[in-house]
């Protein structure tokens, strides 16, 4: 299907899951997919909780069977802890038609996973080759490519597709990075043997808990298959800078500061070395140019809370696969309207549930539901966004989402 000019007809940087399921998406319709890698796989990559939504993508790729075979940990829900008070919501009762369940997954098995069936499904994947330089064109784009062995080379394609995640090839190239509007904050994580006793959490959720004194700092606890964890610390990054301790130690300190973690991990190994992370959210001028489009992390990364980090990635390399078949079929194709627009739909309401989280109105409406769980169409609405369905626009919650917020967070408070 490659007009002659061209030696593919759509360039993927990064094989992330952006990239997979684009290239898995573009591949079933037929077309030709080069996906250049900087990284060998298995590599590590933090954001390790799916949501029920992004299996909707996974099919859409032909990798839905490949991922239920992959022997990864089902999840369910979301288990939250603050000070004395639990939480907690099943993704199964929702508001929103889809998926209930997903899994939580060591990223580099489960990207490898999904990039392996990207090639199965014909994908040229080339792993060791960096991408460093592009020039945009509305029908024929091109990339400058590094191996890691040999001489750099151009290639030219139909168009090219940025999924190069915590890299922003693009955005850094074409100087489209705009400063987050989101406060900096450092994460520091590492994965564990958990040692935990199946009767004081139901591993099928994610614990997401909250320091006893700073509500500004909360935790992450992912459990995985054999016994093993992901374990994390998000805080703002004055206050991480303020700590005398290294990584470890800080990590281990967070731990130990909040009670139920504390309690849950109190025979835990740690035997893998403590990464961090910090600066990561970001944004940009535009999603979209002559000739290429930017995914996932590789436009606009908001926060982790919401573990909604995947799910975007996979929603716009949908959105994107899809604009391409019809831009290829010489339909009119309107990037802003039907990509940029229809995405940040999703992700401005995701906005507006890590912005409440900050401010505690959101934490305040999940702590409450003890006293208002009877209003089950509420929590069903809430259950959908946290399971990811952000574009679900028949869900109240998903419009004017900061207004309505701010109505549930005072209805909680005076309960
Ligand atoms: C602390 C933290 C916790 C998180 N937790 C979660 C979570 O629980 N759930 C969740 O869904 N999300 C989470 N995320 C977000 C998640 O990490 C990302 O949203 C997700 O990895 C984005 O996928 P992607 O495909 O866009 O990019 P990536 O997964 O980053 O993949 C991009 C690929 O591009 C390659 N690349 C980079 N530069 C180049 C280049 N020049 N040439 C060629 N290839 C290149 C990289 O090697 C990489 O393999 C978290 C993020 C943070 C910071």
């Amino acid at each position: 299907m490659t007009k002659n000019s061209h030696d593919c007809d759509v360039t993927i940087i990064g094989a992330g899951p952006s990239g997979s399921v684009a290239a898995g998406i573009l591949r079933k319709k037929g077309y030709h997919v080069i996906v250049l890698e900087r990284e060998h796989f298995p590599r590590f990559v933090i954001g390790e909780s799916l949501l029920p939504q992004s299996m909707v993508f996974i099919e859409e790729a032909g990798m839905l069977d490949a991922v239920n075979a992959g022997g990864f940990q089902v999840k369910n829900g979301a288990f939250f802890h603050r000070d004395a008070t639990t939480a907690f919501f099943d993704f199964r009762e929702k508001f929103s038609p889809g998926p209930g369940t997903t899994y939580q997954v060591p990223r580099a098995q489960f990207d490898k996973l999904l990039a392996d069936e990207a090639s199965r499904a014909g994908a040229d994947i080339r792993y060791g080759h960096s991408v460093t330089a592009m020039t945009p064109d509305p029908h024929s784009p091109s990339v400058t490519v590094q191996p890691e062995t040999g001489d750099a080379y151009t290639l030219h394609s139909r168009f090219v597709l940025d999924a190069s995640g915590y890299g922003r090839v693009l955005s850094r190239l074409l100087n489209l990075e705009l400063p987050s509007e989101l406060d900096p904050r450092k994460s520091v994580f590492t994965h564990i043997i958990d040692n935990a006793l199946d009767s004081e959490w139901d591993r099928e959720k994610i614990v997401i808990a909250v320091h006893p004194q700073n509500h500004q700092i909360w935790y992450w606890l992912i459990p995985f298959t054999q016994g093993r964890a992901s374990v994390g610390a998000v805080l703002p990054k004055a206050q991480a800078e303020s700590y005398a301790e290294d990584d470890p130690a800080l990590l281990r300190r967070m731990v130990k500061e909040e009670g139920f973690l504390n309690k849950l991990l109190r025979n835990a190994e740690f035997d893998t070395p403590v990464r961090t992370i910090e600066g990561y959210s970001c944004k940009v001028k535009t999603l979209h140019g002559p000739g290429f489009a930017l995914l996932g992390n590789a436009g606009e990364f908001l926060d982790p809370v919401f573990s909604s980090g995947v799910t975007i990635a996979m929603k716009s390399a949908s959105l994107a696969a899809h604009l391409l078949e019809k831009q290829f079929e010489n339909q009119p194709v309107n990037w802003e309207a039907d990509y940029a627009e229809v995405l940040m739909l999703g992700v401005n309401t995701f906005r507006a549930y890590v912005n409440a989280w900050y401010t505690t109105e959101f934490q305040d409406v999940i702590f409450s539901q003890g006293k208002q769980q009877d209003d089950k169409n509420v929590r069903e609405m809430i259950s959908s966004i946290l399971a990811g369905y952000v574009w679900d626009r028949a869900n109240p919650l998903t419009n004017e989402s900061d207004r309505r917020l701010r109505a549930l967070a005072e209805i909680c408070r005076s309960l």
